[in-house]
């Protein structure tokens, strides 16, 4: 038998894994949990390509969830790296690179006048929270369900991403107190924030939400829906937090409140700032970045963060998203030709297709999804075969319904195309799976 079919290599090291790493990986949905089979291995990766262990080769709409927007192993950003590592590995000191990222990023996004490099998104979440804490001495967060902010304890409370895939809602080993002072909203349903205003009087640190939602799928904030936040927050004195992790210069070089016209207090942002390494910033407001250590009472520190290597590959792809703006006008162009396709194949079989931009979702679902309710209702049995059915056909999508599809600037319309007759062929022979 073929390797085509076994994925022999890929089931040896996954029975292996199993052993000494819990669910056999190092993030719950790589496990395949949802969709079952055994996980690939990868190997290596190229533009829009990911090789696996048995040596096949996937045209990859992962992107190693967001980063790899320029696609896999760009040359300049591998470059930049290589050269970095020929200065050494760390230092725990300041250094240029780091100055140079600051940079980029507060002059990139008008919101942000002074930033904090960190090695993860949740990182960059769980200190942006405590800030908004510090700053405004209150302790309450609200959050929208189906939101994922990260693994940080007060966060994991109606999560999205693999916790909606696993279907626990509410993490196991967070503290009951831990939680208390978070407070749930519904995404797109502004009334469900002002009654929590209202019962939690001068209360509420901040609101925290993904400006675009892309844990529960892909949902779109309806129009107003963010302005009415910032209006809220503003009302409430409490700060806006837009989670920008998968929206940030992604949805635009100046993200999601870039592309949506509305300006949060604080934004996290993550994986892509590192073009692949592991990075993550928080920045924001002057005034309430300068309560972060050592200039003011908010502790918050990382041995590795602003590592040289990952600045390098950081600063290298920001430029590059900088000075070719047709980088976005590329990667919209193939969301719009991928997400309507889609949708035109699969809507008359019941499914529904949110996108902006490069970010999409097939939802296996035939009523809107504009919440987590919503998506919740999705097929996911339906779902698993159609993933299976592209998989076999060399088509790397998100082991889950519940996450978003991430198109590079290294796909083409081939791929595109190649990918919609993938699909089409699905739909036409869905009773087969
Ligand atoms: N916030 C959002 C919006 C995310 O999508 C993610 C992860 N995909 C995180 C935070 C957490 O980031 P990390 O996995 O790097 O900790």
């Amino acid at each position: 038998m073929t390797p085509k079919t076994r994925h022999e290599r890929s089931r040896e090291l996954f029975a292996q894994a199993k052993l000494m790493i819990p669910g056999g990986v190092n993030s719950p949905v790589r496990a395949f949990q949802s969709v079952g089979g055994t996980p690939r291995f990868m190997q290596k990766a190229n533009g829009a390509h990911i090789t696996d262990v048995d040596g096949r080769t996937y045209l990859d709409y992962v992107c190693s969830w967001g980063p790899m927007i320029l696609g896999h192993n760009h040359p300049a950003v591998k470059a930049a790296v290589l050269q970095a590592v020929e200065n050494g590995l760390s230092f725990g000191a300041a250094t240029e690179a780091e100055v140079t990222m600051a940079r980029l990023v507060c002059d990139l996004v008008p919101s942000i006048d002074m930033v904090r490099m960190v090695n993860s998104g949740t990182e960059a979440v769980m200190s942006a929270i405590r800030a908004a804490r510090g700053y405004t001495g209150r302790s309450k967060i609200i959050k929208f369900e189906g939101c994922y902010h990260g693994h940080f304890d007060a966060l994991l409370v109606k999560a999205g991403s693999g916790v909606m895939t696993a279907g626990v809602p509410d993490s196991a080993g967070v503290p009951k107190g831990t939680a208390e002072d978070t407070l749930t909203a519904v995404y797109n349903d502004i009334d469900s924030v002002e009654k929590l205003f209202d019962e939690n009087p001068k209360e509420v640190a901040a609101i925290i939400i993904e400006p675009l939602a892309a844990n529960m799928g892909v949902v779109l904030p309806q129009e107003g829906f963010l302005k009415k936040l910032r209006a809220l927050c503003s009302a409430n004195g409490a700060l806006l937090i837009f989670d920008e992790v998968i929206t940030g210069f992604r949805l635009s070089l100046t993200g999601a409140q870039g592309y949506y016209g509305v300006k949060p207090d604080l934004t996290t942002f993550g994986k892509i700032i590192g073009g692949g390494m592991p990075v993550g910033a928080y920045g924001g407001r002057r005034d309430v970045m300068s309560t972060i250590a050592p200039v003011g009472g908010v502790y918050q520190a990382g041995t590795l963060s602003g590592n040289p290597v990952a600045m390098a590959a950081g600063i290298t792809q920001l430029k590059i998203l900088r000075d070719n703006p047709e980088i976005y006008e590329r990667v919209n162009r193939l969301g719009e030709r991928l997400y309507t396709g889609l949708a035109g194949i699969a809507e008359k079989h019941g499914c529904t297709v949110n996108h902006t931009g490069s970010l999409g979702c097939l939802f296996f679902t035939n009523r809107p999804v504009t919440d987590y309710a919503t998506a919740k209702a999705s097929d996911t049995v339906r779902f698993s075969h159609y993933f299976k059915k592209m998989l076999g056909d060399g088509v790397y999508l998100a082991p889950s319904q519940f996450e978003a599809m991430f198109l590079s600037a290294a796909h083409t319309e081939a791929d595109v195309d190649f990918t919609l007759n993938c699909a089409e062929d699905y739909f036409r022979r869905e009773d087969d799976f």
